[in-house]
């Protein structure tokens, strides 16, 4: 007889008492998507060797992806996990989020992300940019509450999404391109506690997750403040690096990656070139703010 699933308090709903349904915090379509990328470098029909690198800052996770070699900078030794990519159960999250509102995020983003790990230029529309960013945002709560102590708190992360049903708009959401980029496999991650002043003196707080997928990098700012709605002065986020662009808050429609993000980010002898700027996308749109009651 199986085992019966442990009772839980849903991080998203915040229903009590419900069986966990074992959601995985990077779902296995794409597990199996890493796996088949990381196949294709093996022809002479050898297994790929999947490695996991975890960062415990970005900017350490940043000069690897710049160099293209992971591990280099990472605070512990990378994880062999074999020919095939894991998932990584979390277990506070309830079945009918996971069955429910998840599982159609994860149906509604795959088309959008498929071609973006293989780095095929792709239209980004607005609506695409919102189901993009929401399933970041999901994974990055669902990442940060692995930790034994998340460090955004469920009432301002994972609960507030699930109420809104998207983004706060205060979070700042990129995606880049790693065009060099040759995958063993690997699945790479960071995130670092973010702590700042703004002009007047207020303390401010935030988490940045940044995550590679084959050649899609990943990367966010989720704010930790009261109000969903509270815009703050913009975090810089690799502005003016080709090979990046934001896309929350939502800009008009983009073609991603641009040209000039496809171009490589090293030269024949593995140097570095500079950054080239120019994106050829257009200003974000203004974000709405709510009505008064
Ligand atoms: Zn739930």
């Amino acid at each position: 007889m199986p085992k019966k699933p442990p009772l839980i308090t849903c991080i998203f709903c915040g229903d009590v008492d419900v069986p966990s349904s074992g959601e995985d915090v990077f779902p296995l379509w794409l597990m199996d998507k890493l796996a088949h990328f990381a196949k294709k470098h093996h022809t002479d029909g050898s297994q790929p060797v999947y490695m996991e690198y975890q960062y415990s800052g970005v900017d350490s996770f940043q000069q690897d992806a710049q160099t293209g070699e992971f591990g280099a900078n990472t605070a512990s030794s990378p994880t062999l996990r074999g020919a095939r990519p894991k998932g990584d159960k979390l277990p506070d999250v309830c079945g009918r989020c996971n069955g429910g509102w998840m599982e159609h995020l994860e149906t509604a983003v795959r088309p959008i992300m498929t071609g973006l790990l293989e780095g095929k230029p792709k239209t980004l529309h607005p609506y695409d940019q919102l189901i993009l960013s929401t399933w970041i945002t999901k994974t990055c709560l669902a990442y940060d509450a692995k930790y034994e102590t998340p460090r955004i708190p469920v009432e301002w992360g994972a609960r507030r999404l699930y109420l809104l049903g998207f983004p706060s708009t205060g979070y700042h959401i990129s995606i880049g391109h790693a065009s060099d980029y040759v995958s063993d496999g690997s699945r790479v991650e960071g995130s670092a506690v973010l702590r700042g002043t703004w002009v007047g003196g207020e303390t401010f707080l935030a988490v940045q997750f940044a995550f590679q997928f084959e050649h899609l990098i990943v990367r966010a700012i989720l704010n930790i403040y009261e109000s969903p709605f509270e815009q703050r002065p913009g975090i810089p986020l690799l502005m003016g690096d080709p090979h990046h662009i934001e896309i929350w808050p939502v800009r008009r429609r983009i073609t991603w990656p641009t040209e000039t993000a496809l171009l490589p980010t090293r030269d024949a002898t593995g140097v570095a070139k500079e950054a080239v700027s120019g994106a050829a996308d257009e200003p974000p749109i203004e974000p709405v703010e709510p009505e008064p009651a």
